[in-house]
């Protein structure tokens, strides 16, 4: 990414970090939101509320977690540092505090394949991260590993974590994890939902991969 983008990247992650509270993705000052730059990445600063938020206020991090910018980072910098290390295809990284998906959490439940959908976060389940405290290297470490093969994880009494390759399709998909979250919290109040086989969801993995755009998928 050249550095004519970041102006343009600084935008977006401030209607990104708005939009995750107006879609009622994330309330109040919590969750964070993050754009690959060369070098490091972009990150939205610790502690600010969205409404007051200006591309001024977006801190620039570098690679070996130098910050660069008038604020200090988001403290959940680490793993996004360590998320943009481990998978070169990631260059937008959304990190909520929704609240279905972080009820699972709270429970130290992922979401199983109840429904099909679950593919679009790249696998057969949604993982949940064993808790660590906020901002540590433990933290970071579960996430990495609950995201290996997968775009999305829940971090348990925590939250959960989008990733991908823009920040429009990170924020569709951190959408996606809250409704399927929110479905399967429903579904088992009324009763433990039958779970779609291995080979199924390999078929449906197989179908939203030849389809390109796993999102335009019926
Ligand atoms: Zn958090």
């Amino acid at each position: 990414m050249n550095a004519d983008a970041e102006p343009a990247l600084r935008e977006e992650i401030v209607a990104a970090a708005r939009a995750m509270n107006a879609m009622g993705i994330n309330r109040g000052t919590a969750g964070n939101v993050s754009a690959r730059v060369a070098g490091g990445f972009l990150v939205t600063p610790s502690g600010m509320r969205y409404e007051d938020l200006g591309t001024a206020d977006v801190v620039r991090v570098a690679m070996d977690g130098t910050a660069h910018g008038v604020r200090k980072p988001s403290s959940e910098w680490r793993f996004h540092r360590d998320i943009y290390r481990e998978r070169p295809e990631v260059a937008a990284i959304v990190h909520t505090h929704a609240p279905f998906a972080t009820t699972l959490a709270c429970l130290d439940r992922g979401i199983p394949p109840f429904h099909y959908m679950i593919a679009r976060a790249g696998g057969r389940d949604i993982r949940c991260a064993p808790y660590a405290t906020f901002g540590t290297q433990e933290l970071s470490d579960h996430a990495v590993r609950a995201l290996e093969g997968r775009r999305a994880c829940l971090l348990a009494h925590h939250g959960m974590i989008a990733v991908g390759a823009s920040l429009e399709s990170t924020l569709e998909l951190a959408i996606e994890v809250e409704t399927l979250a929110e479905m399967y919290w429903r579904a088992l109040q009324v009763g433990e939902p039958e779970l779609l086989s291995d080979a199924e969801m390999a078929k449906v993995l197989e179908k939203f991969r030849t389809y390109g755009q796993p999102c335009r998928a019926g």
